[in-house]
This record gives structure tokens, sequence and C-alpha cells, in this order.
């Protein structure tokens, strides 16, 4: 599954595929983390099990009719097992908020008892070992999770009414009776009775569709023939329209809401190649029956990945004249991977999800260097490995049993990190191996559950190597390698001395951690490759060279997550930078580089931007240049507009709107009036918010009134005049929310809602902002409603308590009353939001121009210097290379 969580941190940066952006917010993912309380280390809730199974499950056949106007589901669900070891007198199965009108068995029932989270069912006799039996309920639900509506009522368009589930993890509970773990795995089938008109799908083949005279509705039966867990049950029913092909001779589909089938082909375009890459890759062939995959609205993940029918969030569709900002290859290849990982072979309970997610995660990567080639997946590891390393306060290890609920186990160390982790595998294994070891894995375990071990045993099996301390310091404990690495040149000895230590506190957590290394030394007769082993705190390592070398790069191949130290002298860095075989290498000059602030550095950067081979060096570079924040850093940016790859270009654009100066006041202006890339022209928008002058004003209302795909235009104009931070822009965007909320995405509603509060916060008048408001506080579109809820707390009105209390108070734990617990804390305690931006966009320029004003002195400084010593600026760049290499 791909979190809608990971893909809400998109909104206001470039879209890099979903792949680079969906894991990018770690702060999401910590804050969700320490809101959970794990249970005390002396309680029996502290560790996390797979559950018995007293029973096997055999098979699962559901027939639900949907009624869409009252959002409801009658049902009937059968339920065949047959007990394993020991007689079985009672089962007990899932079920939550279910209204139960009978159950009835193959064997005699003496009672049954439907409690909060269960039905349970006592027999009158034992059921004996491997005796097959069968119960059947039947009920009906209005479930507020597990099964969704879409529904004009809810404010969403007439002809795309339709309904979605989401198993994952426990949800399914809510809308059908079921035994609910990833340890029991059972055949399945659905039978939907739908108004005629609208399609179904569900897992597995299409049996029959055909109408039921007697009622009128048509009647879908889909059936899946192969053992898969519970939380991969899967019904989508309404007006969607889909594009298809086939693979080999398995039927392919990409479904939409009937209104956006214009938008499917560009998502599904991989699908087909995908399949081919993976199957090959993978070396097991795709294992079911067909591949469809289903966008809805307002999913409530980023995508699921249900036994040969995916889910996908509609945010993933987008229109060509984006360019290549967009696309869907990460999200499409990410829930294709599962159906072999995580489908094919189920993780046996949610400590081992990582066996679901990292490869889920690492053959989006896999595709993504055969699709685009070697440097882009690396530069995939590259932005993952910062996310990684850049957090610094979790010392979870990927395979645990603490935690308090099993949402906690989706986080950065099932995703990213545990991609990484295999990429490591696979370096050290070398691809063939890898690919064999993997094979194995999936062909041992299909239809069935794995922990880690299966797959550490089969590694060493293949390979007739230990792999223990690698699980052990890298999936059972936390953390990486966090290195310290100084390079000195010995030139009487022609020793290349290299002292690593490894700085990561180590305590029953994190371990000291071992592995092979590799240090590249490249020179004028060419690069030379030394192999070590890490394993102490602190070495020094001498290598015998030539010649000093002009580039030291440690892990040169990229196979290591570490969190590297390596400062090199400014002449090495040049080098590394200008070497085109390196991409990596380039990155990490380019990351050192933007350090710096003179004159040269800037316009080496400048070149890069311009003339790098490859588009995520480029886009480093334009980032580098913004974070030196000088003139001449503005105006190189300035000069690198004209950039053929969107993806740079509009990273130009926004990196220029970051500097609070006329001269990018009137990039941005220019932007403006010239970008056809609705992407680019957002992010130009959203620059204009920074600067108050009437003209700014004029062009955000202007945006904010204009019509655009998904209304993405005038999202942006709200992201500035937020920015802006004056009353004055209160009625115009009242007047706009209210006549234009269809044209938005339910997040850009919520979006203006929360703006609107924001824009009131200070006015003595707030009545109008908190009718507005209250009168989304019962929203049907969750998103808008949670936004009304927190944007009252923003506001500040007191008189918004008392609606806000009945949230508060709900008994159910949902995300609503949180919003409103949240926000009447805000409320009664004053709080203001802290980042008022109009004060801080003043001292900002005043700094800027302090700093100006300073560099200009520190120049004359420097040259009154320079002059009096009698060197001249080529002489000092000549000393400090030969100085680096003594
Ligand atoms: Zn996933």
């Amino acid at each position: 599954m791909k979190r809608a969580l990971f893909l809400l941190s998109s909104c206001s940066i470039v879209l890099v595929g979903f792949a680079a952006l969906a894991e990018t917010d770690s702060t999401t993912l910590e804050c969700r983390k320490s809101a959970t309380f794990l249970a005390p280390i002396d309680s029996p809730d502290y560790r996390k099990y797979a559950p018995d199974r007293e029973v096997e499950v055999l098979h699962l056949a559901l027939d639900v009719t949907p009624d869409f106007k009252r959002r409801a589901v009658s049902g009937k669900a059968t339920l065949q097992f047959k007990p394993i070891v020991k007689p079985v007198r009672e089962i007990r199965l899932d079920a939550v908020d279910l209204s139960v009108e009978d159950v009835t068995s193959t064997e005699r029932i003496r009672n049954y008892q439907v409690t909060e989270d269960n039905i349970v069912v006592t027999f009158v006799d034992e059921i004996p070992p491997n005796k097959e039996a069968s119960v059947i309920v039947t009920y009906h639900a209005e479930p507020t999770e597990g099964l969704y509506f879409r529904t004009p009522e809810m404010g969403y368009k007439e002809g795309d009414t339709h309904l979605f589930t989401q198993g994952e993890e426990i949800e399914a509970r809510h809308w059908y009776p079921c035994f609910d773990s990833p340890n029991m795995k059972f055949t399945s089938e659905i039978t939907c009775r739908i108004p005629d008109g609208m399609t179904s799908i569900s897992n597995g083949r299409l049996v029959s569709q055909e109408k039921d005279p007697n009622t009128g509705l048509m009647v879908f039966h889909w059936s899946l023939e192969k053992p898969h867990a519970n939380y991969l049950i899967s019904l989508c029913a309404g007006y969607f329209k889909k594009v298809e092909d086939k693979f080999r001779d398995i039927p392919i589909a990409f479904y939409t809401p009937a209104s956006e089938i214009n938008e499917a082909q560009t998502s599904f375009r991989d699908t087909k190649d995908m399949l081919t890459f993976f199957e090959k890759e993978i070396g097991v062939s795709y294992p079911w029956a067909k591949y469809d995959q289903v966008c809805v609205n307002d999913f409530v993940e980023g995508g699921m990945e249900n036994t040969s029918c995916t889910t996908l969030t509609d945010n993933t569709l987008f229109t060509d004249a984006t360019e290549n900002i967009r696309n869907s290859e990460g999200l499409v290849a990410h829930e294709m991977a599962h159906q072999w990982f995580g489908d094919l072979v189920t993780c046996k309970d949610w400590s081992q999800i990582w066996l679901n997610e990292s490869f889920a995660t690492y053959y989006e990567t896999l595709y993504n260097e055969h699709k685009n080639g070697r440097d882009n997946m690396l530069y995939e590891l590259y932005g993952r490995a910062r996310q990684i390393t850049g957090i610094t306060n979790d010392i979870n290890a990927i395979v645990r049993r603490n935690y308090d609920n099993s949402h906690e186990m989706f986080s950065y160390l099932a995703y990213p990190k545990g991609g990484w982790v295999l990429h490591m595998l696979r370096a050290q294994l070398g691809p063939d191996l890898y690919r064999r070891c993997i094979k194995t894995y999936l062909e041992r375990h299909e239809y069935g559950n794995v922990v880690t071990d299966d797959l550490r045993s089969v590694i060493e099996e293949l390979s007739g190597r230990s792999f223990d301390q690698f699980f052990d310091q890298w999936l059972y404990h936390g953390r990486q390698p966090q290195l310290d690495v100084t390079y000195s040149w010995e030139e009487n000895t022609k020793l290349a001395k290299l002292t690593i230590r490894q700085t990561q506190k180590v305590d029953e957590n994190v371990v000291l951690f071992n592995f092979p290394l590799t240090i590249r030394f490249k020179g004028k007769s060419g690069a030379t490759d030394k192999q070590i082993t890490v394993k102490e705190k602190e070495e020094d390592f001498y290598f015998p060279l030539d010649a000093a070398p002009e580039i030291v790069r440690v892990d040169p191949e990229y196979t290591l997550l570490a969190k590297t130290t390596f400062r090199l002298p400014t002449s090495m860095l040049y080098a590394q930078l200008a070497d085109k075989t390196d991409s990596i290498g380039r990155l990490l000059a380019i990351e050192q580089l933007g350090e710096k602030k003179d004159k040269e550095t800037i316009a080496k950067l400048k070149k890069t931007l311009n003339e790098d081979g490859f588009y995520g060096v480029r886009i480093e570079a334009a980032r580098a240049l913004r974070s030196i924040h000088l003139d001449d850093a503005l105006e190189a940016l300035v000069d690198s507009k004209k950039q053929s790859d969107a993806r740079v270009r509009n990273e130009v654009v926004a990196d220029i709107a970051d500097f609070y100066a006329e001269t990018a006041y009137k990039s941005d202006l220019e932007t403006l009036g010239k970008e056809k890339n609705p992407d680019i022209t957002a992010s130009a928008i959203r620059g204009l918010g920074g600067y108050s002058k009437s003209e700014v004003h004029d062009a955000l209302i202007k945006f904010l009134n204009s019509e655009s795909y998904r209304n993405e235009l005038a999202a942006a104009a709200i992201g500035g005049i937020r920015s802006q931070d004056d009353p004055v822009y209160i009625a115009p965007l009242l007047e706009n929310l209210t006549e234009h909320r269809d044209s938005y995405t339910s997040r850009g509603y919520a979006q203006g809602l929360s703006v609107v509060a924001y824009l009131a916060r200070n006015e003595e008048k707030k009545d109008v902002v908190r009718k507005f408001l209250m009168d989304h506080v019962n929203d049907e579109k969750k998103t808008v409603q949670r936004a009304a809820i927190s944007a009252l707390g923003t506001l500040g009105d007191p008189q918004a308590i008392a609606v806000l209390q009945t949230f508060a108070t709900a008994s159910k734990e949902t995300p609503e009353r949180s919003a409103a617990e949240r926000a009447i804390t805000d409320l009664r305690s004053g709080r203001k939001p802290v980042d008022d931006f109009k004060n801080l966009r003043q001292e900002v320029l005043e700094l800027q121009k302090t700093n100006r004003e300073l560099r200009k002195e520190l120049d004359t400084l420097k040259k009154t210097t320079e002059a009096k010593a009698g060197t001249t600026p080529t002489d000092k760049a000549k000393k400090k290379g030969s100085s680096s290499k003594k």
C-alpha cells in the first residue's frame, strides 16, 4: 500500500513522479509515530505476534448489494473452513458495526453472539480436525471504514457515482465478517448486484455478468481461484470507464470515474512494459488471471495492491500539458510489484511488513532503471538515502514487535529504508545470484506466508554465505552507519590515507556496522578501486598509488546506506563535479559546493545547471544556487531559465521564487507571461505571494478566478494569497470558494478553508468567516470536514467552541475528533499561527540588504589585501590545488 499521506506531501513542490515525491515527507511520518503510545514494557500488549490459526480458512464467498442512496450494503458471507489439529466448538469472526440478521451453518449451531468486534458462533457438537464446514452470515452495514461511497449527495459528480473498499490493515471487518489476519490465506469470490449501467471490478476473473430479471440489477460474479489474504479482498462498483489492453493473454485495464477517462491513458501507458520487465526481473510469471487498476475519488490511501485489482488515488491522473513533471510510474510500479511481493507471498504479520513494502519500493527503483537509465535509479536512491539519514531521532529496527498499532509499521523503515536494504543485498550478491534467490524465495512460499528468516535462509542456501550479521544489523537493529571520513596524501611514501570512523551511538538498539566498502581513486592514469571492510569504530587505511589522485570516491557504485561526512578540498570537488561518468559523485560535490559563497563556485554550479547531461544533477545545482542565496546566485538562476526539461525549469522557477528581490520578482512575472506548463505557472503564482504590490493583488485575484485542470492554478493563487496575509483577500476568496467549489479537488478546497480562516484570524469581526466554516463542519467529504474543524481553531472565534465540543466529545476516536480537540486547544490558548509571513518577509529583505552590503565590504577588503600581497586570484587557485595534494 502506498499511504495517501505520502502523496499529500507533494502539494507545493515539484511532482517528480510519484516514486520520488511519495516518500519525502518524513516529518509527517514522525509526527504520526509520536502520536501513538506504546503499551508499557511490562504489559502483554507490548509485543505483537501473529494469532493462532485454529482453523484453516478455505474459501470466502460474498454476495453483496450496495445501496448508493443510503450508503449501505446488505450481504451474505459464506466462510468455508476446517479445524487444523484440535476439534473446534466455537469460531470467532472479526466483524465491526455489522447488523447481523442471521447465522446458519452446515453444522448445528447452539447460538451466536454479536459483540463489539466479533461474531462468536458456538456449535452444538465439536467439529473434528480436517472436517470441512461453513457458516453463512446474513447482514447489513452502513460502513464508516472498509467500504467508501462517492455519491452526488456527498458532493461528487452524479455521473461518477461509485464505491470502493480498503482492507489493509484491518478495515475489511467493517463491511463483511471475516478471519481478518494476514496469516490466513484462502480463495474468494464476490457477487455484486448493482444498477444497470454501472460496472464492478473485483479480485480474479469475471465469471459472469447478467441482469437479474427479478430485481433489474446487474449481477457481476468475480472469482479468485488461488489463495490470498483477507486484507487484499476488493470491490469497486459504479460509473467507471476504462482503457484496456492485453499482456500476453492476460487482460489488463485501467479504470477511472467516467468523467476522468481522458486522463487514463497517460497513467496506464507503462503497465504492459512493467509487467514484461517484472516477469523477467523477478523470474516468476504474473500470478493472477488479469490485472486491473482502478482510480477512485478521494481514495483513503495512495494506492492499494488488492490481488489482481489495484486501487489508486485519482491524484495520480495528470494531463500532458505538465510535460514530464508528473508521471504515475512509481505508484503503478509499486502496486504492481506487490502482486508478487505481498499478494503471492504475504507477510505473516505486521512486524514483517517490510517483506511487502520494501520489495514494492525497490522494484519501483529497478523499473526506473530499466525505463529511464541507471542515473535515474541512482538519483532515486540518493533522494531516499537523504530522507532516511535525515531522520535523527528514530532507533527502531525495520523488523520489530514493539509497536502499538499496525499503522506504525508502514513508516519510512518499511519503504525507503527496506528498499535500500534490498539494494545492498543485491549489491553484495550480484544481480544474477540475487535474482535466483528472490525467484526461489517466491516459488518456495507462493500463495503462503513469509517471515524475514525465510528470505535469509534462501539467500544463505544459494550463496553459501552467512547473512546473520547482515540481517542482524540492518533489519533487527536500528539506524545506519554514520561515517566520518578524512583523506590525506603522503607525497614521500606515495600513500593515500583514509581514516574512517563510525560515529553513530552504539547501544542495544544500534550496532557497530560491518560492511564491505569500495574506495575509488581517479587520476591522470585512470581509476583504481580498492576494497576494504569497515568494522571498527575507527580505522586508518593506506593505499599505495602512483601519484596523488584528483578524485577520491567512497562507495562509488552507491551500494551502502550511510550518512557520510567526507570533506574535500574545493579543487577535488570541482574535479568530481566535472566527472561525466559519475552522477552520484557530482551530486555529492554539489552538496558541499552549495555551502560555499565564492564566485567561481557559483559559476561552476551555473555551468552544471545548464550543461550537465543528467537532469537530477541540474536540479541539485539549481537548489545549491538557491541555498547560496547571494545576488550572483540569483543572477545565475535567472540566466538559466531556458531549460528544455520541464522538471529542471520548474525547479529553477521555484528556486528564483525563494529570493525576495526585484530581479526575482521580474523573472517571476516573465515566467507568468510566457510559460505554458501549468505546474510551472503554479510555481510562479506561488512565488508572487511574497511581494506587496498592487499588481500582485490583481494577478492573484485573476488566477484565483481562472479556469484550469482541477482548478490547480486557483489553488496556487490561494497559496500565494496566504503568503500575502492580507484581510483584503477574505471577501474575494469566500466568493470564489462558494461559486467554484466543484472545480476544486477536495484537497484544494480544504486549503481554501484553512487560508480564509488564517486571513481572518486577527479581524475584529469574524462572523462571516465563522459561519462559512461552520457550514462545512459536517461536510460529507472528510478532507473538507477536517479542514473546516481545524480552520475554526485557526480563526480563533470563541463562538465556535460549542460546535467543536460536539466533535471533541465523540466516543469513537476519529480524525475529526482529534482535529476538534486540537482546534479547541488552539482557541482556548489564544494560539496564533506563528508563521507571520508579512513580518518575516520584511526581516528577510532587510537581512538580505545588510548581507549584500557586508559582502561588498568584504570583497573590497579582500581585493586590497591581495593587491598588497601581490597575489592574483589565479595564483591562489593554483596554490590551493597543490596544497590539497600534500
Ligand atoms: Zn506498498
